[in-house]
This record gives structure tokens, sequence and C-alpha cells, in this order.
């Protein structure tokens, strides 16, 4: 295994400190960075404005490690799934959605998760490991190239809705957005930029405190605390008064826009009796929110069923006679395992 360091994990400061030691000039620095996150450099050799010294002694100190495409599948509606293999072997998974001139990148935080949702296959692995900052960069990058590459559009949203709880691994999630927002690195506006939480109540209170410009979504799934344990287990350390009043200091400390996710399942969380619970629950936050009905994409390890159309309609509905905002979200990339809560590197194993 190579021992170089990963020089995109050395702070920026360690880097300021290593050229100083070795007399460079300052501004180097920024010629470094510019090539590392905003050309996107693959190696050393290529920072072409750099000395031929500098180059080797960056060399013979440090790595870039990239991770790599090891798989493409394209879906029959044009969503595209790839498997990203991290230079330790493991494997995570990004999702680009086309759907007219929107192009989003679905991208994962953690190798495998911990929160065990009873509806969504990455649940049943186990969570390996934290992704860091380049990685979640990485494969922001990469699907962008893909939809550049795909379908000549750039890419218009992120969401971090992939593998793993975004909340469970806060510093490395927030650097990778950094990166992506910073003018030296993709140079994004975080309003286009949506984080998805299975609800960790202090996490959500921590964003707020840290000023986030971007827009955050609760997987809520069930507004009543006995139904949510069943299928979240995180909720009973999360419950839902605690993720409500997160979710209002949020709000009130950032105004960005908060969503809430609600799977339909047949027969669980569909009737007019959860509708009235779920209208009185986004009601109670007191804040503006967005709810997206989403369908359930069935996974083998579970035997949940998707709503009835009609019923979802009723549904949606009896919500919008309470004057709230509902999307059905119609699920992409089926037929490729792409679509949300199907990613566990399943082709690859
Ligand atoms: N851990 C984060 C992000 C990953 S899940 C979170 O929980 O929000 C991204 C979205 O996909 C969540 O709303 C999640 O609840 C949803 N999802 C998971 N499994 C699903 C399935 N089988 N069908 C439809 N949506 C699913």
């Amino acid at each position: 295994m190579d021992a170089r360091k990963d020089i995109r994990k050395i702070s920026d400061s360690d880097l300021k400190a290593w050229m100083q030691t070795r007399g460079e000039k300052a501004f180097r620095l920024a010629q470094i960075q510019d090539w590392l996150w905003k050309k996107w450099a693959a190696s050393f050799s290529e920072m072409a404005n750099l000395p031929a010294s500098l180059r080797e002694a960056l060399d013979s100190d440090f790595q870039i490690r990239k991770l790599s495409v090891s798989e493409f599948q394209k879906s029959a509606d044009g969503t595209i799934k790839v498997a990203f293999r991290l230079f330790d072997g493991n494997l995570v998974e990004g999702v680009l959605i086309p759907s007219g001139e929107r192009m989003t990148a679905c991208i994962s935080s953690q190798v495998g998760c911990s929160l065990t949702c009873k509806f969504c296959a990455t649940g049943y692995m186990d969570r390996k490991r934290n992704l860091d900052a380049a990685e979640i960069f990485d494969q922001a990058r990469e699907i962008a190239a893909i939809a550049e590459k795909e379908y000549n559009l750039p890419l218009t949203n992120i969401v971090m809705m992939g593998m793993g709880e975004p909340l469970l691994n806060y510093a490395n999630v927030l650097e990778g957005i950094n990166r992506i927002t910073d003018p030296m690195g993709m140079g994004w506006s975080p309003k286009r930029i949506t984080l998805s939480t299975a609800g960790i109540a202090k996490m959500i209170v921590k964003l707020a405190d840290d000023g986030v410009k971007f827009n955050l979504a609760l997987s809520l799934h069930a507004a009543d605390d006995e139904k949510r344990n069943r299928i979240m287990p995180i909720n009973e350390s999360n419950t839902l008064d605690a993720i409500k009043e997160a979710l209002r200091y949020f709000y009130q400390k950032t105004k960005n826009q908060v969503t809430f996710e609600y799977i339909a399942f047949a027969g669980f969380n569909e009737s007019l009796e959860d509708a009235t619970k779920l209208s009185k629950f986004t009601r109670s936050t007191g804040i503006p929110v967005k709810i997206n009905i989403i369908e359930y994409n069935p996974i083998a390890e579970a035997d949940f069923m998707n709503a009835d159309p009609q019923r979802l309609d009723a549904f949606k509905a009896k919500l919008e006679s309470d004057k709230l905002i509902v999307n059905i979200r119609r699920s992409r990339g089926k037929d490729i395992d792409a679509a949300c809560g199907q990613l566990a590197n399943k082709s690859n194993s």
C-alpha cells in the first residue's frame, strides 16, 4: 500500500507549513489548491505552472487519491447509476437523475449505513466507514462530468441522498459541501444542494449553529412515534418532538428550505388518518415545509408494498386541503436498482 499521505486530507494550514519548511513561496499554495479542487488534477505532473522541483517534492510526499468509476448502468428512463471504487477497494454508489433540463446528482456519504431503516437496502448493510471530503467532492464532480458527456447538460442539483447518514459523518460532509460551493472548487450555489437526514436532532441544531446555506430534507415516513419506531429505529432516540424542535431552530436561524420526505407504504402510513397526522405534525412545526411523497421502491430484504395510486391521490388531496405544499415523486431508475433506498452495491456483490 502507498504510504504517502493523501494531499486532499491535509489541512490548508499543514500544507502551508510543509511549503514553508521547503522555502516555497506563499502563492504556490493557492496554485496547488487550484489544481487539486478546481482543475481536479489526477497527478502532480499535470500541475504545469509549478516548478518541476516542487512537483517532484509533492509527488514524493503525497498522493492524490481520486475515486474511480467501477461500474456504469443506464436505466430505460435515462437514470444513470455509478459504482465508485474507493482507494481501499470499498464501493459506494451515486446516481444521475435527468428530468428535462434538470440534472440531479444523488451522492453518498458513508460506505453502508448504521441506521437499519427497515425499508432501505443500504440499511441492511453494515456501516463500513465514513467517506472523506474529497470522496464526497469527487462523486459530485464525476457525476457532473457524466451529465455533460451523456446529456450535454450541466448538473443543476446535488442531493445527499445516496448511501449513508450524512449527519453521522458531519465534518467530512460539511467539508465536502464546502469544496463543492467554494469558488476554488466547483463554485456551486448552496441553494442547489440538499442534505437528507433520517433525523439526528442534535446535528440539525449544529447545522443551524454552523450557519449552513444548503437545504435540508427530513426522511419522515410516519408522523407518529409508534409507527416511526417500527420502521426507523433511530426514532427511539430522536423522537418526532425532538426533531420538530431542531427543525424549528434550524429554520429560524437559517431560513433555508426544509422538505419532508414521506414514502407511502400500502396499508401502513397512507390512510386519511395518517394524512391528518402528517398534516398536524407539519403545521405544528410552525415553519414552511414542502412535502414530497415518494413512491416505495421494493427491496428484496423487506415486504413493504407500494401504495395504490388512488389512495395516494386522496392522501395528497387531504394535505392540500390543509394548505400544505405536496408533490408526489415518481421513482426513477428502478430497473437498475438506482432508485432511493435501493443502493446496496448489488450488482457487485
Ligand atoms: N440517511 C439519509 C439519506 C439516505 S436515504 C436519510 O435517511 O434521509 C435518501 C431517501 O431515500 C430517504 O428519504 C429515504 O428514506 C428514502 N428511501 C430509502 N429507502 C427507500 C425505498 N425503498 N423506497 C423509496 N425511498 C426510499
